[in-house]
């Protein structure tokens, strides 16, 4: 024991601390489920390891946490025994490591108090958010097969830094005990504490324990008629589950709430925020597993880093077997969350045995139309609901086209586009919407890409499609060149960039203009050629267009060279 020092915390670890406790303060019950939450989950990890090795249960293999208030200390001690942490594990998870994301979370704070605020709710607060109600915590903790001698323990005041040092610790697994500031002495009372846990802890799959109420002894007495009412004798005080501790996914879908469902979003997917929608299915047949799967109402911070984790949570009958599953989901999926649960899989399935499984692979493919037809379906239901989705994923969608060929035509039906039809960059046009607007005798679909709304929407290469008034979807999202470049077609019908070659507008150029182009060209022969003689080699050829009403000229591409957005775009990477 003994060996104490003293860390500061992680520059931005202090940050989140100060952002928190002064922003969650009408929500301050959620301490609680956060402690819950990551008891069950050090409840999981453990089981987990004891699949490969039973001694680490040390003869306790039933594992729950303990909930407790003292009113005399003026402490709430949340108690469990999982998986424990070592000294490095404490120093580095709480304190010095801050969480993927936190810096993105950072560089968006603007130090407006409202706004931040927002923020903090669509961030994780994970174990921090103690020092919303506490001012000084206390962990006691030792790691799932070390000695006794082997505890630690960290206690800090939630301003700079916190210290560790090595105890002695009779159990495995770990204590959080916090000291209530003197204003939030209400979470002391029992009743009050049980309902904060049936709120947001029904569905965690251990059981949460707290002390019972003592019931003294009844003396015998007399009863009004003289005869003799027996003793009863005194019921200790002893500990009792208050929550249904039943893995909320193994339930009927008709039994979970929808709230039931948002709770349980919020542990597995360590999010604060609320999930926009949600599928739970199970499946039988060749390959069985359920899945439960989340679309959050909010795209993380670093949705755009590539190096991210993400995927599901993955258990094999009833136990977690790991985080951040990535095999299950295609790439531009990548902000779904939740779990699935394998029948098929072995207990000791590893990341490498993933890789290249027919049951891995049956389980994305099925996943994978699992979350496009929920999609879909609220595309048709709830129009504005869909947008809130687009919104937030649209962009990481679009990269669907490219990565996915068997599900492109799926896919594309879930994208929405801004569009000539009401001019604003609100992008809510599906290629659908598009067809029912086709004029008579249109058979492609036009689009424009440039750097920015605007441009796309100011475009001279627009000129002709207004003045006959065919709709030309405006697209300028960084990724747009590159999903156009996979989307060659939609519902039988080209998809066509108005920028691009010849343009033949078909049974739409009537014979009458047709003549009187013609005489136009012949007229201006003699200046195309002045023209093409003083551009020498800067251009390819040059042509009369009959595509511009206001503008004089314009640059467009041939059908098989790079279109001027590709090449812009391949010069600001240096080609
Ligand atoms: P998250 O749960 O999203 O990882 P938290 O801030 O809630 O973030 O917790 C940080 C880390 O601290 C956890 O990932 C885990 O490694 C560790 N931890 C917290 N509570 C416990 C516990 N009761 N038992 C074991 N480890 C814990
Ligand atoms: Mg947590």
């Amino acid at each position: 024991t003994g060996h104490k020092e003293v860390h500061g915390f992680q520059t931005e670890v202090k940050q989140l601390l100060q952002l928190m406790i002064h922003s969650l303060y009408s929500n301050k019950e959620i301490f609680l489920r956060e402690l819950v939450s990551n008891s069950a989950d050090a409840a999981d990890k453990l089981r987990f390891k004891a699949l490969s090795n039973g001694d680490l249960y040390d003869g306790d293999a039933n594992l729950r946490v303990r909930v407790k208030a003292d009113k005399d200390a003026n402490t709430i001690t949340i108690s469990d025994n999982g998986i424990g942490m070592t000294r490095d594990d404490v120093i580095a998870h709480l304190g010095t490591i801050a969480k993927s994301g936190t810096a993105d979370f950072f560089s968006r704070l603007s130090g407006d108090q409202a706004s931040d605020s927002q923020l903090i709710g669509q961030f994780g607060v994970g174990f921090y958010s103690a020092f919303i109600v506490a001012d000084k915590v206390v962990v006691r903790t030792r790691a799932a097969g070390t000695e006794v001698s082997d505890g630690v323990e960290w206690t800090s005041a939630g301003e700079g830094d916190f210290s560790v040092e090595n105890i002695e610790k009779s159990t495995r697994g770990t204590d959080i005990i916090l000291f209530l500031k003197e204003e939030e002495k209400e979470f002391l009372d029992d009743y009050r504490l049980k309902s904060i846990v049936t709120k947001y802890s029904d569905h965690i799959s251990i059981p949460v324990e707290m002390m019972s109420e003592e019931v003294a002894e009844v003396p015998a007495s007399e009863g009004p008629d003289g005869e003799e009412i027996p003793a009863v004798a005194a019921i200790p005080a002893e500990w009792e589950g208050v929550n249904k501790a039943e893995a909320l996914w193994t339930r009927e879908k008709s039994d979970v709430s929808d709230d039931e469902y948002k709770e349980f979003y919020k542990h597995v997917s360590h999010d604060y925020g609320d999930p926009l929608l949600w599928a739970h299915n199970k499946v039988e047949g060749t390959t069985e597993y359920t899945s439960l799967l989340y679309v959050p109402e909010k795209a993380p911070f670093d949705m755009y880093n590539r190096e991210r984790q993400h995927g599901l949570k993955l258990y094999v009958q009833r136990v977690f077997i790991m985080d951040d599953a990535e095999q299950f989901m295609p790439t531009y999926l990548r902000f779904v969350k939740g779990l699935l649960d394998s029948n098929d899989l072995p207990l000791n399935v590893s990341r490498e045995i993933l890789q290249d499984n027919k049951v891995t692979q049956a389980m994305r493919k099925g996943c994978t139309k699992r979350v496009i037809t929920m999609l879909d379906k609220l595309g048709k239901k709830d129009a504005e609901k869909y947008q809130t989705f687009w919104d937030e994923f649209g962009q990481v969608l679009k990269e669907g086209p490219a990565e996915d060929m068997a599900n492109k035509e799926a896919i594309a039906k879930l994208l929405r586009f801004a569009s000539t039809e009401n001019d604003n960059a609100v992008q809510n046009v599906s290629l659908n919407d598009y067809i029912e607007r086709m004029k008579e005798g249109q058979d492609k679909i036009y689009y424009v890409v440039a750097d920015s709304f605007e441009a796309a929407k100011n475009s001279p290469h627009l000129e002709v499609f207004r003045k006959k008034g065919i709709e030309v979807l405006l697209l300028s999202d960084r990724i747009d060149e590159w999903l156009m470049s996979h989307l060659t077609d939609f519902n039988e019908k080209q998809l066509a960039s108005v920028t691009r070659g010849d343009l033949d507008l078909g049974d739409m150029d009537d014979a009458e203009t047709k003549e009187a182009q013609e005489k136009i060209e012949k007229e201006f022969d003699s200046v195309v050629s002045r023209l093409k003689e003083s551009l020498g080699d800067k251009v390819k050829d040059v042509r009369i267009t009959h595509r511009l009403t206001d503008s004089p000229a314009c640059i467009v591409t041939d059908d098989q060279d790079m279109s001027s957005q590709m090449m812009k775009l391949m010069q600001s990477v240096g080609q």
